[in-house]
């Protein structure tokens, strides 16, 4: 049975409805929003006014008119909140600003050394506040920091618990990396909010498997549009799938499983540590590079057959690599229909809306929704 939404959940529900569509139309009218939304001109008319003096939209003037009287014209001031993420690797730190349309309004990639050590808040904070004030963003203007780690995070948010990237031995307590700010401040693990910034998209099937290819393989399942966390927080290690029974041995010390044939390093590090060097190569017909290529989609064919055996969704393919494999998509189909034993599972690999920025655009994104289902 459907559950019932008493008249302030159905006017809350309005407001954010009108909000949202005038934030993808850009500027528009009380008759537009009205009959784009399906509600009436004074449900239109009051959340304008309300979001008017929230500070969230503004009025433009008059709409040109062909006759009769012209409309007043409205628009969403997109900047008027915005969030940034910071996603943390080995060797680089990602940082994105973003703002309440969700666009990425300023993004940076510094190569730093990040070590889990007495350094480690400093190492992200030093950046992280250099990043805002070239940007002029005011500390206290922001919706909240989200920090994407290359790990599993507890539950309650107050531990790393594991994290073979940065050569975690033991739980490192968390803690907000900007205290004097007094902004929420969430922690993520970085495949989860990269399929985060996918979800947020909109334009993402309800239900399917994210495969985040990086320097670490990880993963996502997505049911209903909903992540699904796992009783341990550890749905989706896709990296530790055991594919090649006593085969290389995986960065967590066990053989044959999918990371040591999935990761971006793979790829990378025969190109002295540049992916676009490993594919612009691949291009001109490295024999080297095609050989690793032949045997890395072979490995990638295999982990979507399975995947799609076990969820029936599609597969969505995310992190680095996955921003440079629009022109061999035709042939890890093609490797993936060969092994399919049923007929009709075609165009079921998708990719990633974003590449390097993805964990950082996801996890800042998680507080704009967050002030967006608050209005
Ligand atoms: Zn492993």
């Amino acid at each position: 049975m459907k559950e019932r939404l008493n008249s302030a959940e159905i006017k809350h529900h309005n407001k954010q409805f009108i909000y949202r569509t005038l934030l993808a139309l850009g500027s528009s009218t009380k008759t537009e929003i009205a009959a784009r939304t399906r509600l009436s001109i004074p449900t239109a008319t009051q959340a304008i006014e309300e979001l008017t003096a929230a500070g969230l939209i503004e009025e433009t003037g008059y709409q040109a008119s062909s006759g009769g009287r012209r409309a007043v014209s409205f628009r969403a001031l997109r900047n008027a909140r915005l969030s940034v993420g910071v996603d943390v690797s080995r060797n680089h730190l990602n940082l994105a600003l973003v703002n309440l349309a969700g666009e990425v309004v300023a993004s940076r990639r510094i190569r730093t050394a990040i070590t889990p050590g007495p350094s480690f808040y400093e190492d992200i904070r030093g950046p992280l506040l250099d990043f805002l004030s070239e940007e002029s963003v005011r500390l206290s203007s922001l919706a909240g920091l989200g920090v994407s780690l290359p790990g599993i995070i507890s539950r309650d948010q107050t531990k790393l618990l594991y994290s073979h990237v940065l050569g975690l031995d033991r739980p490192l307590g968390l803690k907000p990396i900007l205290p004097e700010a007094g902004i929420p401040v969430r922690f993520f693990n970085d495949a989860t909010s990269a399929c985060m910034a996918e979800l947020y998209t909109g334009t993402a099937p309800s239900d399917f498997c994210f495969v985040f290819l990086g320097n670490s393989v990880g993963g996502a399942f997505v049911n209903d549009k909903k992540i699904l966390p796992g009783y341990h927080e550890r749905s989706g290690e896709i990296g530790h799938i055991l594919i090649v029974p006593g085969g290389r041995k995986c960065y967590c010390g066990k053989c044959g499983h999918y990371d040591p044939y999935g990761s971006a390093l793979l790829l990378s590090e025969p190109a002295g540590g540049q992916l676009s060097v490993f594919f612009r190569g691949l291009e001109e017909g490295n024999a080297e590079y095609a050989a690793i290529f032949d045997e890395y989609l072979q490995h990638l064919a295999l982990l979507i057959y399975d995947l799609g055996v076990m969820t029936d969704t599609p597969v969505i393919l995310g992190g680095y690599v996955a921003g440079y494999l629009t022109p061999y998509l035709d042939r890890l189909s093609g490797l993936v229909r060969d092994l399919n034993i049923f007929e009709g599972s075609d165009n079921m690999i998708l990719l990633s809306h974003y590449q390097f920025e993805a964990s950082a655009v996801g996890s800042a994104r998680y507080f704009i929704e967050d002030f967006i289902s608050s209005l």
